[in-house]
């Protein structure tokens, strides 16, 4: 079959790697350079999605730990395993019951895996490995497991495999319209394919807007912002925003601390930048649980994304993480996606086309 896909985040490029490996003359059209966009402004995180148990999505987790694992042996050379602290403090929203319950659960959802269960560690363990830890009121915490990537480049590798395959990835190649029958519209030209697969993340709303096909579904769209902190980062954490039930990373990465994230609604044509108040409040969370806080002054680079959300709840921090596929003709469209599941997307994309 002739496939065109639009969009070339890392959701589009495995669609593109798995389509072709499987025989299909596959052309791949992004407007901007490959992995660009969401697909570079990640957590660097591949995980099953702890707190995403607490929303009940036990198949999302599950699949997500699956990929997990997948990615880890598939690609050693960008990712690696990640050893996270989730720390209980006196008065944490969350006791320690309940996280230890969570854990059993996640541990449990991976099934068979590469990585280590959780385990508690005693207050002297977590401030033998972390000093700057903000010990007052800390009662222990749990270590877990999850995995760390490059995105940008585990994304380009993912390119590399699907030119090798056969793909034609075209860049700067802007869609203006698509139909049902199989058409991509690129300024005075017009693609034909068998089937036309519709990735465009953030954007696959706006692109059905304009070629005037109604969209079956809407996305939220929420920026998530991350500030990298000019300091060595000796443990990664899973940490409770103070005074509030959100959780947020705070990670090593290439040598320095990366802290994120944020939930903030935007829509998709506005600029994809990390506000003041949200360095602000990023920089507040990550303070509150050191002894040896920061300032703005200590901020390297700041970046941000926009999630591409299945709308499902007015508050944007209780919307699923889970997401849909659509088919109409000729036409495939996918909203939503997490970056750990993306080849497990592609592999439904690819029962879909027949
Ligand atoms: C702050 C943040 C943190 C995250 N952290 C994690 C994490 O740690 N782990 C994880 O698994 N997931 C994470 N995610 C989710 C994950 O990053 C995204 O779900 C995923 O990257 C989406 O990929 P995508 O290919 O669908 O979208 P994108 O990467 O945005 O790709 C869509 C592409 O389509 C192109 N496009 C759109 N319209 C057109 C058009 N008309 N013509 C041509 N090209 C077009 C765009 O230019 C873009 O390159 C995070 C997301 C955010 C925002």
């Amino acid at each position: 079959m002739r496939i065109g896909i639009v969009g070339g985040g890392i959701n589009g490029l495995c669609c593109a790697w798995v389509l072709a490996q499987a025989g299909h003359e596959v052309d791949l059209y992004e407007r901007n350079t490959l992995a660009s966009q969401t697909s570079r402004a990640s957590s660097k995180l591949l995980h099953g999605g702890l707190r995403y148990l607490e929303q009940y999505e036990f198949r999302l987790v599950r699949e997500a730990l699956k990929e997990r694992d997948a990615w880890l042996q598939r690609v050693p050379e960008l990712t690696s395993p990640l050893r996270l602290v989730l720390p209980i403090y006196q008065g944490s929203q969350r006791q320690r019951w309940l996280v230890g319950a969570g854990l059993f659960l996640y541990d449990h959802l991976a099934g068979k895996s590469i990585l280590p269960p959780a385990q508690w560690l005693t207050v002297e363990t977590l401030l033998q490995r972390d000093p700057q830890l903000k010990a007052k009121g800390l009662l222990g915490g749990y270590a877990f497991s999850d995995g760390q990537m490059d995105d940008h480049r585990l994304a380009l590798w993912v390119a590399e495999q699907a030119r090798l395959a056969g793909a034609n990835l075209h860049e700067h190649s802007d869609v203006s319209a698509i139909d049902t029958q199989g058409h991509v519209h690129i300024a005075d030209s017009r693609y034909s394919h068998d089937r036309v697969i519709n990735v465009g993340g953030p954007w696959a709303v706006t692109l059905l807007e304009q070629s005037g096909i109604p969209p079956p579904y809407r996305l939220d769209t929420v920026r998530g912002s991350h500030l990298v902190l000019e300091r060595e980062c000796p443990q990664a954490y899973l940490l409770e925003v103070p005074d509030e039930r959100r959780i947020f990373f705070v990670l090593p990465w290439q040598g320095k601390t990366l802290v994120g994230t944020t939930e903030v609604r935007q829509q998709a044509h506005e600029p994809i930048e990390c506000s003041v108040a949200e360095r602000d409040y990023l920089l507040a969370a990550y303070n509150h649980y050191t002894t040896a806080p920061l300032s703005a002054v200590n901020i390297n680079s700041t970046f941000a994304g926009i999630r591409p959300l299945l709308y499902s709840a007015a508050d944007p921090r209780k919307a699923t993480r889970e997401y849909a596929l659509d088919r109409q003709g000729q036409l495939i469209n996918v909203f939503g996606g997490k970056w750990t599941t993306s080849l497990a997307l592609a592999h439904k994309v690819q029962q879909q086309l027949l």
